[in-house]
Order: structure tokens, then sequence, then C-alpha cells
């Protein structure tokens, strides 16, 4: 098993450090060095691995300083293998990558980049899911295609509900706006007034849970169709809802 610490970065990006009983870690997406560094030290962990989702710059700021610093081994998609900083570990859909006795499987996942991937650890309930899926919400497309990210967001899905998700950007806030302003229900204002007391403490809304997200998630609800009829798009298919409210968040 491992614990994890989220690192906040940037202005609005989660890092996650995960260790073991040896205080032996890893460390999810490091934007940037130093907030790691801090935390590593405070707790007194070793740093073993970095495991990045994908490979844009808040997700991978921190590779070369932290690799330097720990001499750990960096883990990504072997798609991206041209473009993480660093890179010592190709995985593909389906592998799994372990460290000690924890073990990962890869899922790809791409549709905001390709080459995407999920880390998922099935014993200890949680995935990492970069820019793909957030609590309620999902990734601009940047490289790929809506279908490509309706079938990813599906995979992640499908995973049991009790999974812990572990996202790269705390945009859980405008993301509730975001669908109350189509969909409004008691519910989500409830949930806004949730997150707006969550914030004026400083907290975070991270780790959201697979069940949360298949509630609430309008991203995930593409097939609905009490969804797709609310939003007049009777008879079209999963991938068109989801596109269409994509572009709509698009233009929030
Ligand atoms: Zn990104």
């Amino acid at each position: 098993m491992f614990k994890t610490l989220i690192v906040k970065c940037l202005s609005d990006n989660y890092t996650y450090v995960c260790y073991n009983e040896n205080n032996e870690a890893f460390v999810v997406d490091p934007s940037e060095a130093s907030p790691v560094i801090d935390c590593l030290e405070k707790n007194n962990l070793k740093l073993k691995y970095i495991l990045n989702t994908h490979h844009h710059f808040d997700h991978v700021g921190g590779n070369y300083e932290l690799k330097e610093k720990y001499k750990c081994s960096i883990v990504g998609s072997e798609k991206d293998k041209d473009r993480i900083p660093g890179i010592d570990i190709h995985l593909r859909e389906g592998d799994k990558w372990h460290f000690g006795d924890i073990e990962s499987e890869i899922f790809e996942i791409s549709g905001h980049t390709v080459g995407h991937i999920a880390f998922y650890f099935n014993r200890e309930k949680s995935v990492f899911t970069g820019d793909t899926l957030f609590s309620l919400g999902c990734g601009r497309l940047f490289e790929g295609t809506p279908k490509m990210m309706w079938e990813s967001l599906k995979k992640i899905r499908d995973l049991p509900d009790e999974t812990k998700i572990y996202c790269g950007h705390e945009y859980t806030l405008s993301n509730a706006k975001f669908i109350y302003s189509i969909l409004p229900s008691d519910e989500l204002k409830g949930k806004i007034n949730e997150l707006e007391n969550l914030y004026s403490k400083n907290l975070s809304s991270i780790p959201s849970t697979i069940q949360e997200e298949k509630k609430l998630n309008i991203f995930l609800q593409a097939d609905n169709n009490q969804i797709s009829e609310a939003l007049g798009l009777i008879e079209k298919s999963p991938e068109n809802v989801f596109t269409h409210i994509r572009n709509l968040k698009d233009n929030f």
C-alpha cells in the first residue's frame, strides 16, 4: 500500500507524492521541482520514480531537476518517448508498472493529448487521470478527437465505484458552475455551496471518486438519454452529445 500527499503547484496544478512504509516515494506529474522537494524533505522521503501522465509543461516541468537531484527514473507513455523530458521507462496500454509490491495498470486515454496515460492502482483503489478526467469535468481536446476522448472517459468510468480519482488541476468549482448553467439541479447547487466553502478554507476538492463522478460529471453521461433529451439532442450518438457538451464548455 502507499499513502498519497497532495502538493499544490503553479496556480492550480496538482502533483502527487506517494510513498510506501520504507519512505520510498514516487511523484505523479511534477509541475515544478521546489514544492516537491519541500514535500519530500518535510516527510523524510526518498524519491525513486517520476510518473508522467502526459507531456505538457505543467506536468513535466520538474522532471530534470528532480532526476538530477534524486537520480530517480522517469516513467511515461511509449507514444510520448520523444516529448517527455528525461523519460527512461516506456509503457503501453495494459502494461503493469511495479513499485516494490505495488502494482499499477496502464490505460492509454488519448484525447487531451495523443499518448496521455492513466496509472490505475487496483489494490490502493486509486487512479491518476492527469488532464483527461477532472472532478466534474474533462480536459480540452488539444490533440485528439472527441471520439478518442469519449472512449478514454468510458474506460475510466468502468473502474470500480470506490476508486479515488487524482486529477491534474483544481477546476471543480468552475466545472460545477458550467454544469449548473446548462442543467441546473438542487444537487449541483448543494455541490457548488460545498465547494465554495472548501475553497474559502483553502482546501482541495480532490480526490473525487468514480461513484461521485458518475452521478454529477456531465461528460461521463453523454450516453444517458435523459441528458441528451435535456440538451435537445434526441437520437444523437454519445459522441455527438459529448462533442456538443465539450464545445459548450470551451465557450463557457
Ligand atoms: Zn495537459
